[in-house]
């Protein structure tokens, strides 16, 4: 039991303490990862859905554990947000993910953009503008390749630091796309107010559109409200030649899925491009 105050005590069950203890575990396995190179990039393809071509891809972050095999990032992402440890590691995300477009595109493998997550901890860091910056000149990227994916939730705490702060990251160069857009707490004054280039539809409207009306009436409305403010979409978690299909009506720019492809390791993402694989 943890004492808390005067007869106040806080008594833990036992599940809580293993969860607690487990945090700690995964924090200091985290510290050695970043060290031992642990990480790895998948990449996903997204597809223009007009003409099938490949003109982009998503860095997802693994976890390759010399015992425990590959981690998915929803085992270790939120303990490195909550540590802090999500900027070195999303400082190494950006770099790694910067240096193989450049590499692919110097194989002669396309002008292709690749989109980075970054969570909240990194977009309030104090070094986050040099840190894309210094990536972009020492990678030769052009920052037109480069795509950053911010959640709703980044911008609600401080509105007027977040538009700031957006724009100087748009004078960089770089694309700035709205990630798992329609799930935050958000309104829609913000997009008017904020220069973004892309909205990214969440997997969960787009897993439902042959089922249920109303989701398919929300995708419907955020791809005409894109359009109707010259942004760019793109739908994740396209799963089916059904929801490709209504996606297409409809008039989607892009998509990401599991029915084009799950995320790659480096060298299958390579060996794709190189087939020109296309929808
Ligand atoms: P997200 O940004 O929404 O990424 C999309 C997730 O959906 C990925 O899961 C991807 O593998 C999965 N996905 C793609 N297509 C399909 C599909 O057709 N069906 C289904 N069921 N799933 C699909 P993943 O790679 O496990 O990543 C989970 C989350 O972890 C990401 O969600 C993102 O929030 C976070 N994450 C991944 N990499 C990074 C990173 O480098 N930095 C940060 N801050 N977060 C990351
Ligand atoms: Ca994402
Ligand atoms: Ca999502
Ligand atoms: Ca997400």
């Amino acid at each position: 039991a943890k004492k808390l105050g005067r007869n106040n005590f806080q008594f833990y069950t036992p599940t809580m303490n293993d969860e607690a203890q487990e945090r700690v575990r995964i924090e200091s396995a985290l510290r050695s990862a970043l060290e031992r190179n642990e990480f790895v990039l998948h990449y996903q393809p997204q597809v223009n859905l007009a003409t099938g071509q490949v003109v982009g891809m998503e860095a997802l972050i693994r976890w390759q554990h010399p015992e425990l095999g590959v981690v998915a990032p929803d085992r270790f992402i939120s303990v490195a947000e909550e540590t802090g440890l999500i900027v070195p590691i999303g400082a190494w995300v950006m770099r790694t993910a910067c240096a193989q477009n450049k590499a692919w595109q110097d194989a002669g493998l396309g002008m292709l953009r690749v989109a980075v997550n970054l969570s909240a901890r990194q977009f309030g860091a104090a070094n986050l503008l040099a840190d894309i910056s210094d990536v972009l000149a020492r990678t030769g990227l052009a920052p037109s390749l480069l795509e950053i994916e911010l959640t709703e939730s980044l911008f609600m705490s401080d509105v007027t630091l977040a538009v700031e702060l957006l724009h100087s990251m748009k004078s960089l160069g770089v694309n700035l796309s709205i990630d798992d857009f329609g799930t935050g707490y958000s309104s829609l004054s913000y997009l008017s107010r904020f220069p973004i280039d892309v909205l990214k539809i969440d997997r969960s409207f787009v897993s439902d559109i042959t089922r249920d009306a109303n989701d398919a009436a929300i995708v419907a409305s955020i791809i005409a409200l894109a359009h109707n403010l010259k942004l760019s979409v793109i739908a994740e978690g396209v799963e089916t030649a059904e929801q490709l299909d209504y996606l297409r009506r409809h008039g989607c720019d892009e998509m990401q899925g599991y029915y084009f492809s799950r995320p790659l390791a480096a060298s299958a993402f390579e060996e794709l491009l190189r087939q020109h694989k296309s929808l």
